[in-house]
């Protein structure tokens, strides 16, 4: 098997042995019939799994891709096919897979502790991470969570409890976006505007201020909150806002004493070309939600910043009942900590930043050539985001599944938002493999578009 090593063959093959013996039964639970063709780890997902987002008729119908391994830029999958991870593992990871000194990171903390909880304990790891956290964003207070959802979860229910603390109980009214996403626990659906994915979950959420643009900012005294994708709206098929728009929210928010939530889920970590997104105006929100990049796409780990103004509201003694009730199990776990400090090493050492500039030209460069394509009705991109945008088509036609089908088919993976294919690699992705991506993409929309363009 191409590029691996004995031991990840032998471990295959054990898998292999074990799931032969437990998947005696030919179909799927739901009476879809696994192709007898495929291996048995396909027939096996198809029989046990259910995966996000996704219509499970349709993804019992082909055989799915199943990743063994990867290096840099490079996913492998159990046939020893290789693929360029071109949206770095829904926009986790940073600086390539099998990174040695996050590898390293990770087993070194193993060979010490995996996870002691964090509810009334601290760790070495978790400790070092908030500091640099600190310097690194302006805010001083460091809240852990699992995810970009929890981050957010925990973003809104701070903002809320602050104003109780803070004697405006009055402030109750979250204040959010047209097409927002902020993740799929019930708080960050609340604040989402994507119909598609929300409604129907709105019997379960709370009501919302949503605002198409910033002109229609409610002019009130009960807001606790305004939440925010700062600089582009990523699942939204990564809308990219005006220049400006952001600082003079900011002013908004500062005029009504709205505290300000910056959803940096996805921006955070170099994406938008800066360590983050708020940056480019000049903001400092009251709140920042990090998830995502935070560990370099390696272990799910999120935080939430926030300001001393925020923090000092919920000090006080034990009987008072100040305290922020919130947390979950693997709250600042060492190994997630582990990885975001090597992450942040990294950002230190090897010049992440400085050497992204000549990518984000040539991915810019690369966007460009697909303008003029039939079936391309706008390109967006900023930092090392890209997004292509094909129609119009009816959601229906599935039109972008069709282009990111005809991409893995030469070697390339990605995933559509609607009609927006979204091209977005990890840092650490050459030169050549980036132009052989944009050039894999280009050649995909002319097939699939150009066929059905009249
Ligand atoms: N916020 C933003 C801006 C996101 O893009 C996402 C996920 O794509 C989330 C929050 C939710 O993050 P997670 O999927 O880690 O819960």
């Amino acid at each position: 098997m191409k590029g691996l090593s004995p031991k990840q063959t032998r471990s295959r093959r054990r898998r292999r042995s074990h799931l032969a013996s437990s998947t005696s039964h030919k179909s799927g639970g739901s009476g879809v019939p696994a192709a007898t063709g495929w291996g048995e780890l396909a027939q096996a997902d198809h029989r046990y799994l259910w995966h996000p987002f996704t219509q499970m008729r349709e993804w019992m119908r082909e055989e799915p891709v199943i990743i063994e391994s990867g290096a840099g830029a490079i996913l492998r999958d159990t046939a020893g096919r290789e693929y360029l991870d071109g949206n770095s593992s829904i926009w986790t990871n940073l600086h390539g897979h099998r990174h040695p000194r996050i590898t390293a990171a990770i087993k070194e903390q193993l060979d010490r502790i995996a996870h002691s909880s964090f509810l009334g304990l601290s760790n070495v790891p978790a400790v070092e991470l908030a500091k640099k956290l600190c310097r690194l964003t302006g805010l001083p207070r460091v809240f852990y969570s699992d995810d970009g959802s929890t981050a957010m979860e925990v973003a809104i229910k701070m903002a809320l409890q602050y104003w109780q603390h803070r004697g405006q109980p009055q402030r109750t009214r979250f204040v959010a976006f047209a097409d927002a996403y902020h993740g799929d626990t019930i708080g960050a659906v609340s604040v989402g505007g994507i119909e598609l994915f929300h409604r129907v979950f709105r019997p379960l959420t709370f009501a919302v201020t949503r605002l198409n643009r910033l002109e229609d900012f409610p002019r009130c005294d009960d807001v606790a909150a305004v939440v925010i994708e700062p600089l582009v709206q990523g699942a939204a098929g990564m809308k990219l806002w005006p220049a400006g728009m952001l600082r003079e929210l900011r002013r908004r928010c500062d005029e009504s004493g709205a505290l300000l939530i910056a959803d940096e889920v996805l921006t955070g970590f170099g994406r938008t070309g800066t360590m983050f997104a708020c940056e480019q105006e000049g903001v400092r929100p009251d709140l920042l939600a990090l998830a995502k990049g935070l560990t370099g796409g390696y272990l799910p780990l999120a935080a939430t910043l926030t300001t001393a103004g925020v923090f000092d509201a919920f000090l006080g003694e034990y009987g008072e009942f100040k305290t922020f009730f919130h947390g979950h199990s693997y709250t600042g776990n060492q190994l997630g900590c582990a990885a975001a400090l090597a992450n942040l090493e990294i950002f230190e050492r090897e010049g992440v930043l400085e050497n992204l500039k000549s990518k984000i030209q040539n991915l810019k460069a690369g966007l460009d050539r697909c303008r003029p394509l039939p079936g391309v009705v706008e390109v967006r991109q900023i930092g090392f985001i890209g997004a292509v945008e094909v129609g119009p088509y009816p959601l229906e036609q599935k039109m972008g599944f069709a282009i990111c089908a005809a991409m893995r088919r030469r070697g390339v993976l990605t995933r559509p938002i609607g009609n927006t294919v979204v091209v977005m690699p990890p840092y650490c992705i050459t030169e050549t493999q980036l132009s052989r991506l944009l050039a894999v993409l280009e050649e995909s929309l002319r097939a699939v578009c150009g066929a059905k363009w009249v």
